[in-house]
């Protein structure tokens, strides 16, 4: 860790709880210094919500006002609580919970669950489906992948409101549902599944809220000693608290009133499970004596941005829509959001990659570049296109790397191996650090070679490699390193979150990237069918998907980039068309209620499916795609990975297996050399399909997908030795410079 990185980990905290005010505006500074009694504050994105609550806290605590061990500060996703816990320390406050409604029940009901019910906490399940599945069968039904999909939220929607089996075919005739299926059937489903986790002692997420609630309604001394505890509750993100959230709220606030919601009614997502906009829109009638404030300065995004979303929530109906608030940018002009059209998808991720290393080139850090998307499976194509591109990624976004059950798990083996005296292992001079690191984490999971494919797995892998390359950097900068050396060195940056890996390109979902901001936000997949979703049917639908968009937008502090492609696959018909919402936003399109004109610099490119931008420095004109063949059974290829490949995934694969793993090692002492992920090296089916053609030359080389020219300069020499069956040196390959 160099010394820069320590000064931006840990700068200047406050020196008095008057400077803790000083970064405020007159209404954030009204919120702050609300510290008693009902408070609601509703504000537009980017406004200083998080920042007004998080000052706040540190503010009571660093007055003395607030004992921090009291106060309980709920935030809507385990990122963003990391996030405040972060900012939380910065401001000189510790001390404070901050965290999900979930972790924070969880923890509560590992307390209690003794006490009220007896013996352990039943596990918690991951994932539902398979259980919903299983319930299905036992009703006589076979459900699809999309059917298990919609019962499954179907089920978690009716726990959310609360709703039990037998009630469920009521609910849905009073709320006017459009219940995936006959409710009596699902009803029937549902309680299946119920005496299914019965049986097998397991509970689900949402039995997490509920039977905390359930304690908390049955046993007053458990809630009095709770509510002896908190005495003071801060709600982030409040427009999407679902009826089960509130209902815990209640029960922890109990008769007292020190509860501070901030919220954007413009900004619900959440309302297909059960959340609703109600709670944070009704806060003055249920609390008539709140104190509540309105921001409307926009810090976060450039007048062009803003002008954008003030444009889109103009465009809005419904609740919510009554209930918007203009945004003022307070920062300076930027450039015009930029809209491209593209000929198919492949051609719009490799031109949002080729931009994004462009900007990465310009000097944006890497961390601060998202592409955003409305749903995970659209990642993938992305994934393959940064990888060609060179550029890191990271999947899982602003999650802290060390809260990572994985991380934490590894923490505890490697404090477990220095307790029992494996640092001596150096005194034998048979080992270094990194080696017992590797053989530590090996018990967890990690190999030598990465698990094929991308996932749940490959994530865990991704986190264990990258401490194992902690300790390679961490022996390279201290020889004679002990294991206890860096198991200090861990919890410091731990304590500090000052994660090792190298800060990539965030890839995330709209859903996920609710109050995080980026100076450049690439909104891709913009057509109709995505964007509003397929599924979204009615009005009310819609307009949640419209407000997503907003959400994505203003995650833009700069640059914003939002484009689609006409088609799925090269070759393929031109048949699908740009977001409705954007109509008579983007310049070219129909203008629906002329208020909103994105301004007159933002071009929108057609045909050559590149902006402005990408023409100016694209220096290699490409070929137009062509259709690509599986080469052993001819069909036309429309999947990424598969095209990749040159063949269909369950064709027969004629790749020399050793070859393939002399590729992989090869890779792995690049990527470490370079300290880079393996996969901006090549990717695992570059690597496949470059075992499979064993090129003998360039030529046969660089026509393989995924490593055109750039690759081949800096690459080539090296991979076709290994195809001719030299052995490659380490540091052969010209790392160029580049990032
Ligand atoms: P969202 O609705 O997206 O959650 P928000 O209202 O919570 O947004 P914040 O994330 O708190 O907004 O703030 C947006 C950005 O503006 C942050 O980078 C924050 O540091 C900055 N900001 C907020 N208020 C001020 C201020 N008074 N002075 C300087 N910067 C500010
Ligand atoms: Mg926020």
């Amino acid at each position: 860790m160099t010394a820069a990185t320590h000064s931006t980990l840990f700068p200047q905290v406050p020196e008095t709880p008057d400077a803790v005010l000083d970064g405020l505006d007159p209404e954030q500074r009204e919120v702050a210094l609300a510290l008693h009694g009902p408070v609601c504050v509703l504000a537009g994105a980017g406004t200083g919500k998080t920042r007004a609550i998080t000052h706040r806290i540190a503010y009571g605590v660093r007055a003395g006002i607030l004992q921090p061990a009291t106060i309980l500060a709920v935030t809507f996703t385990n990122r963003a609580a990391g996030e405040m816990r972060g900012r939380l320390r910065q401001l000189g406050a510790t001390g404070v919970q901050a965290r999900t409604f979930h972790s924070a029940a969880l923890r509560q009901l590992q307390y209690f669950w003794p006490k009220a019910v007896g013996g352990e906490l039943p596990r918690l399940l991951e994932r539902k489906v398979q259980l919903v599945a299983e319930a299905a069968a036992r009703c006589d039904l076979r459900l699809d992948r999309n059917e298990l999909r919609d019962v499954t939220s179907e089920i978690e929607w009716a726990k959310v409101t609360q709703t039990v089996p037998a009630d469920y075919p009521a609910a849905v005739a009073k709320t006017q549902r459009d219940a995936p299926r006959d409710p009596a059937v699902l009803s029937q489903i549902y309680s299946t599944y119920e005496q299914l986790k019965r049986d097998r002692s397991v509970i689900d997420f949402e039995d997490v809220l509920l039977l905390t609630v359930g304690i908390l309604q049955d046993r007053h001394d458990i809630a009095d000693h709770v509510r002896g505890q908190y005495q003071h509750f801060v709600v982030d993100e409040y427009q999407d608290v679902s009826p089960l959230q509130q209902r815990l709220l209640d029960l922890w606030v109990g008769d007292r009133d020190n509860l501070c919601v901030v919220g954007d009614a413009s900004q619900t997502i959440y309302s297909f499970t059960g959340a609703t906009p109600d709670h944070l829109l009704n806060f003055r009638t249920r609390h008539p004596g709140a104190t509540v404030v309105k921001l409307v300065r926009d810090y976060r995004s450039t007048p062009q941005v803003v002008h954008l979303a003030n444009g889109l929530l103009s465009q809005a109906r419904g609740k919510a829509a009554d209930h918007r608030l203009e945004l003022v940018s307070q920062r300076d002009k930027g450039p015009e959001p930029v809209y491209t059209e593209y000929p198919d998808e492949p051609h719009e991720a490799e031109s949002t990659a080729r931009r994004i290393r462009d900007l990465i080139a310009a000097g944006v850090p890497a961390g601060e570049i998202a592409v955003l998307y409305r749903v995970n499976s659209q990642s993938e194509v992305y994934e393959q296109a940064l990888a060609d591109a060179g550029v890191a990624y990271q999947l899982r976004g602003a999650e802290r790397f060390f809260e990572r059950a994985e991380v934490r798990e590894a923490g505890t083996a490697l404090r477990g191996a220095a307790r029992a005296g494996r640092n001596d292992s150096l005194l034998d001079g048979a080992e270094g650090l990194p080696s017992q690191v590797r053989a530590v984490l090996s018990t967890k999971g990690w190999t030598t070679r990465p698990p094929a494919g991308s996932g749940a797995v490959r994530d865990r892998w991704e986190s264990l490699a990258a401490l194992v390359r902690l300790a390679e950097d961490f022996e390279a900068a201290k020889p004679g390193a002990t294991l206890t050396d860096l198991v200090r060195e861990l919890d410091e940056r731990a304590a500090a979150q000052h994660a090792p890996t190298v800060q990539g390109v965030t890839l995330a979902s709209l859903h996920s990237a609710k109050g995080l901001e980026w100076d450049a936000v690439f909104l891709v997949g913009l057509t109709e069918g995505m964007m509003p979703i397929a599924y979204a049917k009615t009005d009310e639908q819609v307009e949640e998907e419209r407000r997503l968009l907003y959400v994505g937008v203003t995650r833009a502090r700069l640059h914003l980039s939002l484009s689609w492609s006409l088609s799925r696959s090269p070759g393929g018909r031109a048949s699908r068309r740009p977001t409705r919402f954007l109509n008579g936003l983007r310049p070219g399109s129909a203008a629906l209620g002329a208020r909103g004109g994105a301004g007159g610099g933002g071009g929108i490119d057609r045909g050559s499916g590149r902006s402005a931008a990408t023409e100016r420095t694209a220096a290699v004109e490409r070929k137009p795609r062509q259709t690509v063949r599986c080469r052993v059974c001819g069909r036309t290829l429309t999947d990424a990975g598969e095209m990749k490949l040159m063949r269909c995934e369950e064709c027969p694969s004629d790749m020399d297996e050793a070859l393939y793993g002399r590729l992989l090692d090869w890779r792995a002492a690049q990527a470490s050399r370079l300290r880079q992920p393996d996969y901006c090296v090549f990717t695992e089916k570059t690597l496949m399909a470059i075992a499979e053609a064993a090129p003998s030359t360039e030529g046969e080389l660089v026509v393989i997908a995924g490593v055109g020219n750039r690759k081949l300069t800096r690459f080539g020499a090296d991979v076709l030795a290994i195809c001719a069956g030299e052995t490659v040196g380490e540091g052969s390959a010209d790392g160029g410079g580049e990032s």
